[in-house]
C-alpha cells in the first residue's frame, strides 16, 4: 500500500497485558484499573481449571464461577449467565478461554453493557473483535458492538500449554486466516498490513516449533503475539469469502470452528489470488513462498492437521446447499462471486487436493 491510497483505521481503547503467568498476576490488577470489584468469571468446562486459578486469584473481586460456555454461544446459556450476573450483582465479567468462552462474555456484554476482562487460552483472535454471535434454533446470528470488545486482554502464554497439538495448529491457522482476510478487505490500511503480515510470518514460524515441542514456552509465545496480531486485524476489517464460507459450514453443518478454516484456507485465498495481488506479495514474504496456497496446504498437512471437509464429516451432497448459501446474500469480496466459483472452491475443499 502506498500513503496516497484513502483508508479509515480505528483505534479502539483496549488495554493489553503480555506475559507468562499474567492470568493470576495481572487479572486482579486490571480489574482494580476498570474499578471493578465483582466479577463473574465465565469459561467452558473444559477450561474450569485455568478459570479457577483466576477466580481465585481476583478472591473478594470474585462474584462467582460460570462454567457453562459452549461453541457459538446458545442463546440459552447466555440468558442464563445474564440471569446469573444480575443474581450475583456483579459489575463486569473475566472470560478465561477460547473464543467459546470469550463469545459468551461478549454475549453478557451486549445484554447488560458490563465491562469484560478476556484471558484468551487459543489463537481464535476473538478478544480483540467487537464482533458478538448467538445462536439460536441452529442459526447463528453476528454483529458488531463496541459495548463487547473486551476493555483488557490479559495474554498468558503459560495458559496455552495445555492446548492438545492439534487444536493449537488449527486455532493458529484460523488466526492465519485472519491475517489474510485482512490484507485484502475493503477496509484494509497501512497498519493493519503491518500487523497482518508481522502476524502470519511470526504465527508460520511458531506453529512448526510447536509441533516438535509443544511445551515450548517462548514458541506459545510467539504463537500468542501472532494470534493478537491477527485477532487486531480481524477486529478492525470487513472479512470475505473465507469467513462467510466456514460461518455456512459451521452454522448450518455443525463443522468444526479451527479444523475448518484450517481446511479452507488454502482454496479461499487460490479462488481470491487472482484478485489480490498485494495480499498475495505480503502473503509470500510472510511465509518465504511463491506459491502461497500451495504453502498453505503443505503447512497444514506437516502438522498433521485436518486437509478435507469430508475428513470433517461434511457429506458430498450438502456442497450444493453451502455453495448456495454462501453466495446467497452479496458482499465484499475482491473476486466475484459465483455459485460456480464457490462450489469449485468447497469440491477442492471436499477432496482435500492440492489448491490450483
Ligand atoms: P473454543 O473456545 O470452542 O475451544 C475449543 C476447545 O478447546 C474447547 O473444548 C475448550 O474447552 C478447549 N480449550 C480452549 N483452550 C484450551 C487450553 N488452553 N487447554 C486445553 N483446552 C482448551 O475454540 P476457539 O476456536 O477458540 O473458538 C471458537 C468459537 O469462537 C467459535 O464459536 C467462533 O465462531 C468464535 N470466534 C469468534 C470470534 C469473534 O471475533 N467474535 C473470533 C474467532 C472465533
Amino acid at each position: 500500500m502506498t500513503v496516497s491510497d484513502d483508508f479509515v483505521y480505528e483505534t479502539r481503547p483496549v488495554r493489553v497485558v503480555f506475559r507468562p503467568g499474567a492470568s493470576v498476576t495481572a487479572t486482579p490488577d486490571e480489574a482494580e484499573r476498570l474499578g471493578l470489584r465483582r466479577l463473574l468469571v465465565v469459561c467452558g468446562g473444559l477450561g474450569e481449571t485455568a478459570a479457577r486459578a483466576v477466580a481465585d486469584a481476583l478472591g473478594d473481586a470474585c462474584a462467582g464461577l460460570y462454567a457453562e460456555a459452549r461453541m457459538h454461544v446458545p442463546v440459552e446459556i447466555a440468558d442464563h449467565a445474564v440471569e446469573v450476573v444480575r443474581a450475583a450483582g456483579a459489575d463486569g465479567c473475566v472470560a478465561v478461554g477460547g473464543g467459546s468462552a470469550i463469545g459468551l462474555g461478549k454475549a453478557v456484554a451486549l445484554r447488560t453493557g458490563l465491562p469484560l476482562i478476556a484471558v484468551p487460552s487459543t489463537y481464535s483472535g476473538s478478544e480483540m473483535t467487537p464482533v458478538w454471535g448467538l445462536t439460536e434454533h441452529g442459526i447463528k446470528r453476528t454483529g458488531r458492538d463496541p459495548v463487547v470488545q473486551p476493555r483488557s486482554v490479559v495474554y498468558d502464554p503459560e495458559l496455552t500449554l495445555s492446548l492438545p497439538l492439534s487444536l493449537t495448529v488449527t486455532s493458529g491457522i484460523n488466526a492465519l486466516a485472519h491475517a489474510v482476510e485482512a490484507l485484502y478487505a475493503p477496509d484494509t490500511s497501512p497498519l493493519v498490513s503491518l500487523m497482518a503480515e508481522e502476524g502470519a510470518r511470526v504465527m508460520a514460524e511458531a506453529l512448526p516449533r510447536l509441533a516438535a515441542e509443544p511445551e515450548d514456552l517462548l514458541a506459545r509465545g510467539r504463537a500468542l503475539y501472532a494470534a493478537w496480531l491477527c485477532g487486531a486485524c480481524l477486529g478492525s476489517t470487513t472479512m470475505g469469502l473465507h469467513h462467510k464460507l466456514c460461518h455456512v459450514l459451521g452454522g448450518t453443518f455443525g463443522l468444526p470452528h479451527a479444523q475448518t478454516h484450517t481446511v479452507v484456507l488454502p482454496y479461499t485465498l487460490a479462488y481470491n489470488a487472482p484478485a489480490a495481488p498485494r495480499a498475495v506479495a505480503a502473503l509470500g514474504r510472510a511465509l518465504g513462498a511463491e506459491d502461497v496456497p500451495r504453502a498453505l496446504w503443505e503447512l497444514a498437512g506437516r502438522l498433521g492437521a485436518p486437509r478435507s471437509l469430508a475428513e470433517l464429516g461434511l457429506r458430498e451432497g450438502d456442497l450444493t446447499g453451502a455453495a448456495a448459501q454462501v453466495t446467497g446474500q452479496p458482499y465484499r469480496n475482491p473476486r466475484r462471486l459465483t455459485t460456480e466459483g464457490v462450489l469449485g472452491v468447497l469440491r477442492a475443499a471436499y477432496e482435500g487436493r492440492e489448491p490450483e
